[in-house]
């Protein structure tokens, strides 16, 4: 029997470039048949009946001139970290990235697929809550069990219906800089993830012992890419060190693969360091290449800029100038309560907030723009465009914010009133973040 839902009075942003629903728009209705968007237009309510369309069985849902878009999309997260940051041995003194890494390697061998699961479950119950249907989560490979993996993958099968997963095969102790008991490389537990069925290939350049390793690993990342038939995501040039400048490498290897949209630079944090004469030259490949950036904002504001006193650089990248120049960056939440990252609840629009203050993105065009950054722009890196917007034909997946436009939404950071995957309400305001795991 067909399922037939008719949303009624909605200010909708599609997440196209340039949707950007204002508080003066007409309202619009969205008629949902068996999980798919049938029709969107003004009046629905009364036309399709005029039309002689049959309303009977259809559920009528009321938006009150609340704000559509399509679902929140958390470009980088790690789903294998989370909530291990109180664990003993695992507090991060220094707040650095690189103690980060060696607090998870001195702590991780305990990890079990079924533990990893819960914790990862609930993080993703609390991504819910706040909008988030797509995520993509690195896995860390450098482990001969590959367990962390093993949860990942399982965990994506099992919510495939209600959250979107992507997993990246990362080796977070470095391709060429790692050796397991076994000998086995980092690069070799990438590969061998990609056979167990990870979406990306992951890398960690400017974490190798030299640049030599680092380069190596950005050469492999490409081929292993091509030779699987998978994405690419790599933590590039987390650093304020401006001499590291892997993501030039990895454009420039994606490019002539052909396969710069199907690649992302994670954070890039030395491009707010570098000086504009490189950018400047950059930029070119970059526009070429296609690639995406992913961006953490609040991670990295407090992660970098460890090693200076003041002036304090902030470490992340050039989110303006990126988008500016025609080039799609993302967001992601990166962390919650891990060794790199103390807070972090999966709420997307705090992770919003902070980058267009700290990339200085607050002219009115930008901020009623904005919304991209979490919609779109997310989908585009993922790569999965075809199936993502409020568009007639596609999958009918969106949400419903509190408030009627998306500057207001903005403005107000505000919360995310209802979430619809296939057509169905995954859930509505009511619930609670306490309770999100509930949702899974
Ligand atoms: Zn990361």
């Amino acid at each position: 029997m067909t399922t037939r839902t008719l949303f009624t009075n909605a200010h909708i942003a599609t997440g196209q470039p340039g949707s950007t629903a204002a508080q003066t728009a007409p309202l619009q209705d969205i008629l949902v048949e068996d999980g798919h968007f049938a029709a969107i237009g003004e009046g629905l309510a009364a036309s399709l009946p005029a039309q002689g369309y049959d309303m009977t069985g259809v559920k009528t849902v009321d938006l009150g001139g609340k704000l559509v878009t399509p679902p929140f999309c958390d470009t980088h997260l790690h789903l294998d970290y989370v909530f291990t940051a109180r664990k003993p041995g695992a507090v991060n003194e220094s707040g650095t990235l690189f103690e980060g890494i060696q607090r998870w390697s001195d702590t991780k061998s305990d990890l079990t697929v079924d533990e990893i699961k819960a914790r990862a479950r609930k993080a993703v119950g609390m991504e819910l809550r706040h909008g988030v249907q797509y995520i993509r989560s690195h896995a860390d490979v450098t482990d001969p069990n590959l367990t962390s993996l093993k949860a990942l993958l399982e965990l994506k099968e099992e919510l495939k219906d209600t959250v979107t997963i992507q997993i990246v095969s990362f080796p977070q102790e470095g391709m060429y800089s790692y050796e397991g008991p076994n000998g086995e490389s980092g690069a070799d537990l990438v590969e061998e993830g990609l056979r167990m069925g990870a979406d990306c290939v992951g890398g960690i350049p400017h974490f190798e012992q030299c640049r030599e390793f680092g380069e190596r690993s950005m050469h492999t990342v490409v081929e292993l890419a091509s030779k699987y038939d998978k994405l690419i995501d790599v933590h590039c040039d987390e650093t304020d060190d401006p001499n590291s400048r892997y993501v030039e490498l990895l454009s420039a290897l994606a490019y002539r693969a052909g396969i710069g949209p199907r690649t992302t630079a994670s954070h890039t944090c030395s491009l707010g360091s570098a000086d504009n004469a490189y950018f400047f030259h950059l930029t070119k490949l970059l526009k070429a290449a296609h690639i995406n950036f992913a961006c953490a904002p609040t991670e990295n504001l407090y992660l970098q800029g460890r090693q200076d006193t003041f002036p304090k650089r902030r470490g992340i990248t050039r989110v303006k100038e990126l988008t500016d120049a025609g080039v799609n960056v993302s967001l992601g939440q990166d962390s919650m309560q891990d060794p790199w990252y103390p807070l972090g609840n999966g709420n997307m629009m705090i992770i919003l907030d902070y980058v267009l203050h700290v990339a200085q993105m607050m002219s009115f065009p930008e901020i009623d723009d904005a919304m991209k950054f979490l919609t779109v722009n997310g989908a585009t890196t993922l790569g999965m465009l075809d199936s993502y917007g409020v568009e007639v034909g596609k999958p009918a997946n969106f949400v419903v914010l509190d408030a009627d436009s998306v500057f207001n939404a903005v403005y107000e950071r505000c919360d995310v009133l209802r979430s619809v995957r296939d057509g169905r309400t995954l859930f509505t305001a009511t619930t609670s973040v306490d309770s999100a795991t509930e949702l899974l």
